[in-house]
């Protein structure tokens, strides 16, 4: 059976206002509070953007969802993991104050942020999934303990993965911190000595100090990389080496494990909400202030987390010819994530688009 993906369309350039009037048209079409009973600890996953990001998910969309969790009666919280680069969000002190900066604070969205994964990323739940990669996946316990879950994703490209959306948000985004080293195993950069300028950007952000000086370039000590990513995505010279067919791969189903098991612990009590505005290259992670590579398009929700990733993907190509993720990465294949999430369970390609 297909499954429904809502589509609340909004004109490129969008006011904030004419994007909250969006997402209610899509509460009330959708009926997407069904989801919250009395009293339920409604946990709200999104991306607070990194510090000079200002494209991420805006907090008035953030303040509608609370407001209608509490019309259900629900008691929601936002909530967020912390990630394995350094930044403003890896622990749960710099991430809350951070969030606080970026519009997201109590008074704001009126709804406390409860870090998912503790202190430092490691308050964990182990859950069984039996996937192809993983028997278990280990991921943030405070989504485990809420009652109910909407995932609001800022649909973007991503220089690991492709795409960043639902599936990424929640496979990724809701991983504890062993989690998300579990599904970087699999990639182990190495410099290009020839290009590296060693700024010494890779050394300041590699989370395990894996990264030394050799003669006057970067280099990566492989015993201790822990295959995050990082050094790759922070380097402006392209002097990171990274086999993307047999690692993006491994990392994108790995991510999409992870999703299934907290969709799974879900079942029935979750919605996917991905904005299609602002979209950029780069996902909301980079610390810097990107221009969007595509036209606004508006706002999608569904109860299916791959189908709204798949309307996502297919509707940037309706708008522009490629996908966004072609338009990103043209050298990463993103629909790996989703056919994998379609395989082991998680929900179907197949879908029906309802235009508001
Ligand atoms: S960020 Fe790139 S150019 Fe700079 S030191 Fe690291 S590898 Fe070299
Ligand atoms: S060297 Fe390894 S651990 Fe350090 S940033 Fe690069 S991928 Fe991550």
């Amino acid at each position: 059976m297909k499954s429904q993906v809502f589509l609340a369309k909004v004109e490129d350039g969008a006011s904030v206002e004419a994007q909250v009037e969006a997402l209610q048209k899509l509460y009330d079409a959708a009926d997407l509070n069904r989801i919250v009973a009395k009293r339920d600890f409604v946990a709200i996953k999104f991306h607070v953007g990194e510090k000079h990001n200002t494209t991420h998910v805006k907090p008035a969309l953030i303040r509608r969802i609370v407001d209608l969790a509490k019309a259900a009666g629900g008691q929601p919280f936002l909530t967020e993991t912390s990630t394995l680069y350094k930044g403003e969000r890896e622990n749960a002190v710099k991430h809350i104050l951070h969030a606080q900066q970026h519009g997201f604070g109590i008074e704001q969205t009126g709804a406390p942020f409860i870090m998912a994964d503790g202190l430092t990323g490691n308050t964990e739940y182990e859950l069984p999934i039996n996937g192809e990669l993983h028997k278990s996946v280990k991921v943030a316990r405070e989504v485990v303990g809420a009652d109910a879950l909407i995932v609001v994703s800022h649909a973007t490209g991503h220089p690991l993965t492709g795409f960043g959306a639902c599936i990424k948000n929640i496979g990724m985004g809701l991983a504890s911190r062993m989690g998300k080293m579990r599904e970087h195993s699999a990639m182990k950069p190495e410099i290009n000595a020839g290009k590296c300028r060693y700024c010494q950007k890779c050394i300041q952000w590699c989370p395990q100090d894996a990264i030394i000086e050799q003669d006057g370039k970067a280099f990566i000590l492989t015993e201790k990389c822990i295959g995050c990513g990082e050094c790759l995505a922070v380097c402006r010279f392209d002097s990171v080496k990274y086999d993307w067919n047999a690692e993006s791969g491994f990392t994108q189903k790995s991510m999409a494990e992870h999703a299934y098991g907290i969709v799974k612990n879900k079942a029935g009590k979750s919605i996917f909400i991905n904005v299609l505005i602002d979209m950029t290259n780069d996902c909301d992670c980079f610390s810097v202030n990107q221009e969007k590579c595509i036209p606004d398009i508006g706002i999608v929700a569904s109860f299916d987390p791959v189908a709204v990733d798949q309307a996502s993907l297919d509707l940037t190509a309706a708008q522009h010819g490629k996908t966004l993720a072609e338009l990103a990465h043209a050298h990463n294949d993103a629909t790996i994530q989703i056919r994998h999430a379609a395989k082991v369970g998680m929900g179907s390609l197949d879908y029906e688009l309802i235009t508001l």
